[in-house]
């Protein structure tokens, strides 16, 4: 029987020669082993909520899933030690059980710690960072079998670069993570015409913890999202109400029009805005993993770029005024986040403050033109790229435009000189 793997968004698939689950760094090295002495690649996988070919292998693919609980507590430090493949939802619960958080998480909580963080996977706020940035310690199996830990006091430069590593460097089975203390937010979303909440949005990026914003392409509506930190406690949210505008609104009825609209497009604009009640306002408080992810049942396509923060609205504009030269339309919302400057070699946000635009298309539905013009736009800008997201770029251009390329190169050279743990996507982004 030949085994398939398809990730979420289903634009992804390959037949591994066989796809592991194993439970204990001693199976993990050797099924690495395995995978020399055979000549057969090595990949990890996570939850597969990548976009980008990033896990697609012939060879043998590593799903570390049952990695999956916190092993060490520290409490003092806030840091925990946790199996790599764990799912942030089951991260979140258990971090809130121990008074413990990530300061910052981004849409939605679904994917593996491994993963998330081997993409750089982040939310929005200037004052914060990518998951990765949380990375403290991390234990992984590298090409000879051999266990590797990682911190900043061993192995430095291996750490940094594994933070957003893409699982090129070898396979995760442990991650230490720097937690906050538990807190609340408190989320204030608001729906209005564009140009106001593009006024809002700048006012509020210095001032408020997490902003961000969605466009509805070829229409006048926004959306602007804040989430600040508060010492208030959670607040009643109708389940009725929540119900409503998180699975009948926000994903039963996106789903209906977007089916809709792949056979009616000229209706899309139309019933776009009927659903869109502009003026709506919803405020309340949560933990704040719940505030931070929600559902997203309808599946689709994306690409995401990260440019400097200074370029960012006039970016955005451009993209605006691309969806206008499109024949079919966009009915998918366009998101606006940013990000403090980091330095994790191969992070997006690596020595900038950045701005994020994401574009996104219903599953089934081609991409082109759309996304290509929207990444010309962005490498006029200095855009990267996000790893698990769409994109055309090659190892010979985003080598420009990362200015610790080098440094990664050297750590993938001593970690994995044969490209054991090598895919045609890394071959193509890292190896050149
Ligand atoms: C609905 C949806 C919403 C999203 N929202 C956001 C968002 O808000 N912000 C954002 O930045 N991104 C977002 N993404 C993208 C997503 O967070 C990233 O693509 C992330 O990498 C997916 O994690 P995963 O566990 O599914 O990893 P996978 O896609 O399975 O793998 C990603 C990478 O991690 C590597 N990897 C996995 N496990 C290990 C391991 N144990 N050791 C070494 N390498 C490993 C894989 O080899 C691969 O290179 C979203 C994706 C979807 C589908």
């Amino acid at each position: 029987m030949s085994n398939t793997w398809v990730n979420w968004g289903r634009n992804q698939k390959c037949a591994p020669d066989q796809i592991a689950r194993p439970s204990t760094d001693t199976q993990v090295a050797k099924l690495v082993c395995l995978g020399v002495a055979e000549r057969k690649k090595v990949r990890a996988v996570g939850a597969g909520h990548s976009f980008s070919p990033l896990c697609a292998t012939e060879g043998i693919m590593i799903d570390l899933s049952n990695f999956n609980s916190i092993t060490r507590v520290d409490q003092e430090l806030m840091q925990v030690t946790v199996g790599a493949g764990i799912r942030l939802f089951e991260l979140n619960k258990q971090l809130e059980l121990l008074g413990l958080a990530l300061p910052n998480l981004g849409d939605i909580d679904c994917q593996s710690l491994a993963g998330a963080i081997s993409t750089g996977t982040h939310g929005t706020g200037l004052g914060f960072h990518s998951i990765s940035e949380a990375v403290v310690g991390i234990k992984m199996i590298t090409g000879d079998g051999g266990i590797l830990q990682c911190s900043s006091s061993k192995n430095q430069n291996f750490l940094e670069a594994a933070r957003v590593g893409l699982g090129s460097l070898g396979i995760m089975v442990e991650v230490t993570l720097q937690c906050v203390p538990a807190f609340n937010l408190r989320a204030m979303e608001q729906t209005t015409h564009i140009e106001s909440v593009l006024e809002l949005f700048e006012a509020a990026i210095e001032t408020e913890d997490h902003t961000e914003i969605f466009w509805f392409p070829h229409t006048e509506v926004g959306t602007l999202k804040i989430n600040s930190k508060t010492t208030d406690s959670p607040s009643y949210r109708s389940r009725y109400k929540a119900f409503l505008s998180d699975e009948i609104i926000a994903n039963g009825g996106f789903e209906l029009i977007n089916r809709y609209a792949k056979f009616f497009p000229s209706s899309a604009q139309q019933m776009l805005e009927k659903q869109l009640a502009t003026d709506r306002k919803i405020s309340y408080v949560a933990p704040s993993y719940k505030v931070f992810c929600s559902k997203r049942r309808v599946r689709f396509i994306e690409m995401e770029y990260a440019i400097p923060l200074e370029y960012l609205l006039e970016a955005f504009q451009k993209v605006r005024e691309a969806t206008q030269q499109l024949d079919s339309p966009i009915t998918f919302p366009i998101e606006v986040r940013v990000l403090g400057a980091d330095s994790i070699p191969l992070s997006p946000a690596y020595g900038r403050k950045s701005g994020y635009i994401a574009v996104h298309v219903f599953r089934g539905t081609p991409t082109d033109p759309y996304f290509r013009l929207v990444e010309d736009i962005m490498k006029t800008y200095g855009g990267r790229p996000h790893w698990g997201k769409m994109h055309t770029r090659t190892s010979r251009e985003l080598s420009d435009l990362y200015p610790e390329w080098n440094k990664f190169q050297s750590v993938l050279e001593e970690l994995d000189p044969d490209g054991h743990f090598s895919t045609p996507y890394l071959d193509r982004v890292l190896r050149g």
